[in-house]
C-alpha cells in the first residue's frame, strides 16, 4: 500500500470532531492550543451517556496532546451536592481518564455578576418583575414574534439598583429575574430576552450564602469556557440552538482585538434501548426505592455497571464502536452487552458454580477418596495458569443437566448415556432416586477410570461436557441474576404511566442455594469470573467470605432476542 493510500485510510477512520481538531491545529488556530473540558452538573451520578462525552472530551485532548479540564457546572444549589462531585471524580478516574485542572462554574460567580452589571449598564439587560409564567406566555412561537415585557425599557439605574438588591437577599424567590435584552422577534427562541439570573435562597455547596442570585446555565456555560481558555467546547446536539446565544455573549465579553474564542461542536447523544438516562428519572428511581441506589447493578450509571462487573475497557470499546455522528439515534443495548462479553472473555477466570444444584453420586468411586485435578483458569490467556479442583464420590450438578426421559439430542445425563465431567472423567448414568412426588432427588452414575481428562490415552469420546463441584468442599453462594430494568424498548417515550409501571418485574432474581468451588472465595469486587456454561459474574461490593454474593454481569450468550421472539 502506498503512503498516500495509508493516509486516506487513516483519515476515513477519524470522526468529524477529530477532523476539525486536526484542521484547527494545522492552521494554528488559538496559537495551536487544544483545550477541552468535561462539564457535568453535580446533580446526579454519571451514566453511560456521560461516558460517551467523557471519552470524547478527554480522549481527543489525549490523542492530540491537549488538555481536558473537569468543570463542575454548579449553578443550581437546589439540586446539587458534594456527594455527586465526589462520585463524578471517582467515575472519571475509573473510566481511565485524568483531568488537567478542576474548575467550578461557581468560581466565576463574581466575574459573571460583573458581566451582568456591565450588560445592564450598556442597555443589554433589564430586571423583569413578571412571573416566569408570564414571561413564558410572552415568548411567542417559532413563527410568531414574542411580546415585549412592560419592564423591557425601564431605566438602567432602576435595573442596576434592583439587581444589586436581588443579590442582597431583599426579594423572595421568583419575584424578579434579570433578562438579556436581545430580540423578541428572533427566529431563535433562545434570543427572545432569555432569563440570565434568578433569585435562589438555598445555600450553595461551595459558596454558602454569599449569593442570592444565580446565573442560568446558558449564561454560565459559554462564558466559563471563555474564562478558562477552552478552544473546543464539545457537547451534544440539543445545544445546537444555544450556540448562537453563547457566541453572542462572548462577543460582548471579549476584547475586540482578541482572536481567541471558544468554539462549540455538537455530537449525537447516546440513547440505549431498554434504558432511561435522564438524571431526573434516575434520581426518581432511587428516591422512590424502585432500585437499591445509584449503584444498583441494574442502573445505567457507571457506579452501577462497575458494581455489576462491567469493566472500563468494555465501556470504552463500546463507545468506540458506536462512534460520533451529527444525527440522533437509538443504540441496541445488546451492543453494550456484546462489548462486555468480548472483554470478559479475554480476562475472566473460569470456575465452576452450580446455580440449581442436584446431587450426582458416582457409585463406583471409593467412599472417602478425593483427587485433585487442574482446571484451566482462562483458555484465552495461557499466562493465567490453572487452579486445583477436588473430585469426590458426591458432586453437585445442575438440575437441568439430568433428564430421565431425554430426547435423542440431549447430550447430558440420562440413564444409559455418557457425559464428560469437565476436567475429570467420563461417567455413565445409571439412574436416579425420586421423592414421593416424583421429583428427582439424586442422580447416579459410574465413572470410567481410564478416561481422565487430558491424561487419558483412551479414544473414548462423548458429545456432552457438564460442570460440577464436589460436595466435599463446595461453598454456598448467593447469586443475583439481573435483567433489563425496563419492559419497553424506549421507556422514555411511554406516556401516561408511572415509573414503577414501566419496570420489568423480573429484572432481579436472587438465588440463595448455589454451590461453587472454594477457589471463588478469593474473589473481590471488581474481579471477573466466568461460571462455566452459565455466564459472567463478579463479586458484589457487599460480598464477604462468610456470605459470598455474586452479581451476574452478563449472560454467556445473548438469549434475550430468542426469548422475545418466542413470546
Ligand atoms: P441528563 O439529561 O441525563 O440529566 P445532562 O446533559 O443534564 O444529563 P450534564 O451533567 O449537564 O448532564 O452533562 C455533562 C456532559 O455530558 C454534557 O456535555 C452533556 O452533553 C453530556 N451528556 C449527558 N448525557 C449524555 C448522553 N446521553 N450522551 C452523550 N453525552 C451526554
Ligand atoms: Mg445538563
Amino acid at each position: 500500500m502506498s503512503d498516500e493510500t495509508n493516509k486516506t485510510e487513516e483519515r476515513k477512520s477519524l470522526n468529524f470532531i477529530e477532523q476539525i481538531v486536526e484542521k484547527n491545529l494545522a492552521e494554528k488556530l488559538n496559537d495551536g492550543r487544544l483545550q477541552t473540558r468535561f462539564p457535568p452538573e453535580p446533580n446526579g451520578y454519571l451514566h453511560i451517556g456521560h461516558a460517551k462525552a467523557v471519552c470524547m472530551d478527554f480522549g481527543i485532548a489525549q490523542k492530540y496532546g491537549g488538555v481536558c479540564n473537569l468543570r463542575f457546572d454548579d449553578t443550581n444549589p437546589t439540586k446539587e451536592d458534594v456527594e455527586y462531585v465526589d462520585a463524578i471524580r471517582e467515575d472519571i478516574k475509573w473510566l481511565g481518564f485524568e483531568w488537567g485542572n478542576e474548575y467550578y462554574a461557581s468560581d466565576y460567580f463574581q466575574q459573571l455578576y460583573d458581566f451582568a452589571v456591565d450588560l445592564i449598564k450598556k442597555g443589554h439587560a433589564y430586571v423583569d418583575e413578571q412571573t416566569s409564567q408570564q414571561i413564558a406566555d410572552q415568548k411567542g412561537t417559532p413563527t410568531t414574534p414574542g411580546t415585549d415585557s412592560p419592564y423591557r425599557n425601564r431605566p438602567v439605574e432602576e435595573s442596576l439598583d434592583l439587581f444589586q438588591r436581588m443579590n442582597a437577599g431583599e426579594f423572595p424567590e421568583g419575584a424578579m429575574t434579570l433578562r438579556a435584552k436581545i430580540d423578541m422577534a428572533s427566529s431563535n427562541m433562545h434570543f427572545r430576552d432569555p432569563i440570565i439570573y434568578r433569585i435562589i435562597h438555598t445555600p450553595h455547596h461551595r459558596t454558602g450564602t454569599s449569593w442570592h442570585v444565580y446565573p442560568m446555565y446558558d449564561f454560565a456555560h459559554g462564558q466559563s469556557d471563555y474564562f478558562e481558555g477552552v478552544t473546543h467546547s464539545i457537547c451534544t446536539l440539543e445545544f445546537v440552538p444555544h450556540r448562537p446565544l453563547y457566541d453572542y455573549f462572548i462577543d460582548l465579553l471579549k476584547p475586540q482585538e482578541s482572536n481567541y474564542r471558544p468554539r462549540q461542536y455538537e455530537f449525537n447523544r447516546l440513547n440505549l434501548t431498554y434504558t432511561m438516562m435522564s438524571k431526573r428519572k434516575l434520581l426518581a428511581l432511587v428516591q422512590q426505592g424502585l432500585v437499591a441506589g445509584w449503584d444498583d447493578p441494574r442502573m445505567p450509571t457507571l457506579c452501577g455497571y462497575r458494581r455489576r462487573g462491567y469493566t472500563p475497557e468494555a465501556i470504552r470499546n463500546f463507545i468506540d464502536k458506536i462512534g460520533y455522528t451529527k444525527y440522533d439515534g437509538m443504540i441496541d443495548v445488546a451492543l453494550l452487552e456484546h462489548a462486555v462479553r468480548e472483554d470478559l472473555n479475554k480476562r475472566a477466570t473460569r470456575v465452576a458454580a452450580v446455580l440449581d444444584p442436584i446431587k450426582l453420586v458416582i457409585t463406583n468411586y471409593p467412599e472417602g477418596q478425593t483427587e485433585q485435578f487442574d482446571a484451566i483458569n482462562n483458555p484465552e490467556d495461557e499466562a493465567a495458569g490453572t487452579h486445583k479442583v477436588t473430585f469426590a464420590r458426591e458432586l453437585y450438578i445442575e438440575r437441568e443437566d439430568f433428564m430421565e426421559d431425554a430426547p435423542k439430542k440431549y447430550f447430558r445425563l440420562s440413564p444409559g448415556r455418557e457425559v464428560r465431567l469437565q476436567s475429570a472423567y467420563i461417567v455413565s448414568c445409571t439412574g436416579c432416586a425420586k421423592d414421593d412426588q416424583g421429583n428427582v432427588t439424586e442422580v447416579y452414575a459410574e465413572y470410567l477410570p481410564e478416561t481422565l481428562s487430558g491424561r487419558s490415552d483412551s479414544a473414548r469420546k462423548c458429545k456432552g461436557t457438564i460442570h460440577w463441584v464436589s460436595c466435599t468442599d463446595a461453598v454456598d453462594v448467593e447469586v443475583r441474576l439481573y435483567d433489563r430494568l425496563f419492559i419497553d424498548e424506549d421507556p422514555s417515550a411511554v406516556e401516561g404511566k408511572e415509573l414503577a409501571e414501566l419496570l420489568n418485574p423480573d429484572s432481579l432474581k436472587v438465588l440463595h442455594n448455589c454451590k461453587a468451588e472454594p477457589f471463588l472465595l478469593q474473589g473481590k469486587a471488581g474481579d471477573s469470573y466466568q461460571f462455566k456454561r452459565v455466564g459472567y459474574f463478579s463479586p458484589d461490593i457487599d460480598s464477604t467470605k462468610e456470605k459470598p454474593v455474586f452479581n451476574r454481569t452478563v449472560s454467556l450468550k445473548d438469549t434475550w432476542k430468542k426469548v422475545v421472539a418466542k413470546e
